[in-house]
């Protein structure tokens, strides 16, 4: 099966970034899956079976992952071919793996937007959305928030008002994945050559709502999947899934899906639901719970009610989601140097809705 490379997202300025590859007669190629270090990768001319050359293999930073776009040397005749080149990355999702490895282990490229999958059930939580949208700024692709099961919440108007408050400048959705309600907002992000990915705890509902914008019941969900082994799955279906009517695409990794251990990683530690409650009572509504006069999270804890080291635990968090910002700022400029205009305006218009 032939690719309009389009569709997979190709654009002028990937056009760009590979001429010097196409001069030494090299195709481009987007991985669809990886596996034991051999790649699927969509070509123009369709499937190609392909492994890093030698010299790749010793000089990337990185090896190849689901959603790069790479420079193939294809072999005449055959459905196979080397890949000499991995195109810069727009955006990467990377998992942070202490010791041994020494390259980074990069689990999915180049997505435009990831959406950020909670359920409106015993599923919500706050302090682990922050922690997922950290997750995605990290990456470089734009976040979206989806809060799924609208169809069983009992506070949807609050719940919605609490998460836009926490993630401000970025779209808030309610859907029912199970009901297929609201799914068309989803679909509005995943136009022709636009790549999406889901993040999220397991049980959300990322497999029913895959299923929804397929609109196909090609993927088992959750209830089913837990008898199977992690291979079968990982066989079962490509990593980077063509939305035939959308034209767009979604990446659905098992890494993608591991992500969220980093998230859960503390336990119920990284819940702050006592210090946002204590908020409540503060004199200012965007008070930090620093210097401020008034506070109520700090005469707690001079009260003995609440342990200083919570209260750092939450400055520490906050610390970290502005450092993050303040890099995304950096990168930016850098990308906007590169001429990879799209990605720069996204996350410039990232930030300053941000900022305001
Ligand atoms: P995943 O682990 O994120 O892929 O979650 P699944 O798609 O496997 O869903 C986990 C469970 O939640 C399944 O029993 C689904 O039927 C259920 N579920 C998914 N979406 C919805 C929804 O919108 N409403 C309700 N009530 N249940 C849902
Ligand atoms: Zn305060």
């Amino acid at each position: 099966m032939a690719f309009d490379l389009k569709d997979l997202g190709w654009d002028d300025d990937w056009s760009k970034v590979f001429a010097p590859f196409a001069a030494d007669q090299l195709v481009p190629g987007r991985v669809a899956i990886e596996f034991n270090y051999i790649y699927r990768v969509f070509a123009q001319s369709g499937e190609l079976q392909t492994q890093h050359s030698g010299r790749l293999r010793h000089e990337a930073e990185s090896l190849s992952a689901v959603g790069d776009w790479v420079a193939v040397k294809p072999t005449p005749g055959e459905a196979t071919g080397t890949i000499e080149a991995i195109l810069p990355r727009r955006s990467k999702f990377s998992r942070k793996v202490a010791g041994e490895l020494t390259k980074e282990q990069i689990v999915a490229a180049n997505i435009d937007t990831v959406f950020i999958v909670m359920g409106l059930d015993g599923d919500y939580n706050p302090r682990r959305l922050e922690r997922y949208l950290i997750l995605a700024y990290e990456s470089g692709a734009r976040p979206v928030v989806i809060l799924n099961k609208s169809d069983v919440a009992d506070h949807l108007a609050e719940d919605m008002d609490e998460i836009q408050g926490l993630a401000v400048g970025i779209p808030v959705h309610a859907i029912s994945a199970k009901e297929k309600a609201g799914i068309d907002v989803i679909t509005g992000y995943l136009g022709p050559g636009k790549t999406g990915a889901l993040l999220g705890s397991s049980g959300v509902g990322k497999s029913t709502l895959v299923n929804a914008l397929l609109g196909e019941e090609k993927f088992k969900t959750n209830d089913v999947r837990a008898h199977d082994s992690r291979g079968r799955h990982t066989t079962r279906h490509r990593n980077l899934i063509l939305l035939p009517e959308l034209r767009g695409l979604l990446v659905d990794t098992p890494g993608m899906r591991e992500l969220q251990l980093w998230s859960q990683g503390e336990g119920g530690r990284d819940s702050f639901e006592d210090i946002l409650e204590l908020a409540q009572g503060c004199h200012f509504t965007d008070c930090r719970h620093r210097d401020e006069p008034r506070c109520a999270v700090k005469q707690a804890v001079e009260e003995g009610t609440l342990a200083a080291d919570r209260l750092e635990g939450f400055l520490k968090l906050q610390d970290e989601l502005k450092s993050l910002e303040a890099r995304k700022d950096v990168r930016a400029q850098i990308d906007a140097k590169r001429k990879i205009k799209s990605v720069s305006q996204s996350l410039k218009r990232l930030y300053k809705d941000r900022e305001s």
